[in-house]
């Protein structure tokens, strides 16, 4: 291992000793979710706070992650892992810890289930949903933040749906 040179007090005068490592350099630490130690993905307190069917009194000023993990109860976990908040403290049934189930939203926004959309391909063999989201999107009619657990676009989640879907159907993509 190197040495960080840039950061070394002995070659550096005095007000010289900004470190000169890019930032992507500088790893910070993930936050792991406390049940599964599965990495978190960052959400807004808006999300958590749209998202939530408890009492908003138990928010604090910390920071939320989103955990996707299909085999893990909780939706959201507090940075310092103290605080979880599983599927039943939320208002709405959550794609990512429902794999198998059709009848759960992948676009929350515009209402479509895995079910909808292989109704669509079933009776058309083929898939407008993504480009009606995306219209959608343009529309500015969409609120991913308030509206989708994951707090934010819902467009890949949709993307492998039509994949997985398609694929079963024996359909070519
Ligand atoms: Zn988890």
């Amino acid at each position: 291992m190197e040495d960080c040179s840039c950061c070394r007090a002995d070659t550096a005068g005095a007000g010289e000793m900004a470190c000169q490592l890019p930032p992507a350099a500088v790893k910070r630490t993930p936050a792991l979710c406390p049940v599964t130690g599965s990495k978190g993905k960052r959400v807004g307190q808006t999300t958590v706070k749209a998202m939530l069917a408890v009492s908003l009194a138990a928010i604090r000023d910390a920071d939320y992650f989103f955990c996707a993990d299909p085999d893990c109860p909780v939706v959201y976990f507090s940075a310092d892992g103290l605080q979880t908040f599983t599927v039943d403290d939320v208002r709405e049934r959550v794609f990512q810890k429902e794999p198998q189930a059709e009848d759960v939203f992948v676009c929350y926004c515009f209402r479509h289930t895995p079910a909808s959309i292989r109704q669509e391909l079933l009776e058309s063999g083929t898939s407008t949903v993504v480009e009606a989201i995306t219209a959608g999107i343009r529309a500015g009619q969409c609120g991913c933040d308030i509206r989708n657990p994951q707090g934010s676009c819902c467009l890949g989640n949709v993307n492998a749906v039509v994949k997985s879907v398609r694929d079963g159907m024996g359909l070519r993509s």
